[in-house]
């Protein structure tokens, strides 16, 4: 049987960690036997017993992996549309935008804080939803000023 490398104290490995939960590289501590016994883990410093990867385990991380990546807020078609309008919008037909103004679906505003954005909903007669570069925003219309 071709066995690979004698476990020696020292040695990396790549060994479970249940701290870091994850296949991290391990340094051996204590070898008992012939058999890696006690690591100690790169990533978190953490000593503790052996756990090998088998294939079990590793079909498990990426299982993990993958419902991590599936959580990642996709973004809406909602959202798409308008980062788009936001692509398309031209600067130079921005108009500042005042609290007191009156805007309609599409306009191009500047904001002094979140920069260009373009009107995507009018919410209520005071209140219009506006495509920034960082998202989407709530901005009030139609103010009164005094
Ligand atoms: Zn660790």
């Amino acid at each position: 049987m071709p066995s690979s490398k004698i476990p020696e104290v020292g040695v990396e490995v790549e060994a479970l960690c249940t701290k870091c939960k994850n296949a991290t590289m391990h340094v051996i501590t204590t070898v008992k036997e012939g058999e890696i016994s006690r690591v100690k883990c790169k990533k978190c410093l953490d000593s503790h017993r052996y756990r090998p990867i088998d294939e079990k385990i590793k079909k498990k991380l990426a299982k993990l992996k993958k419902m991590k990546k599936a959580k990642k807020p996709s973004q809406s078609r909602e959202t798409r549309k308008w980062n788009k309008l936001l692509e398309q919008a031209d600067p130079e037909n921005a108009i500042s935008y005042r609290m007191g103004a009156t805007y309609t679906e599409h306009d191009v505003i500047q904001h002094d804080k979140f920069g260009l954005g373009v009107v995507v909903k009018i919410l209520e007669p005071g209140k219009i939803s506006v495509v920034f570069s960082d998202g989407v925003k709530n901005m009030v219309q139609n103010m009164k000023s005094r």
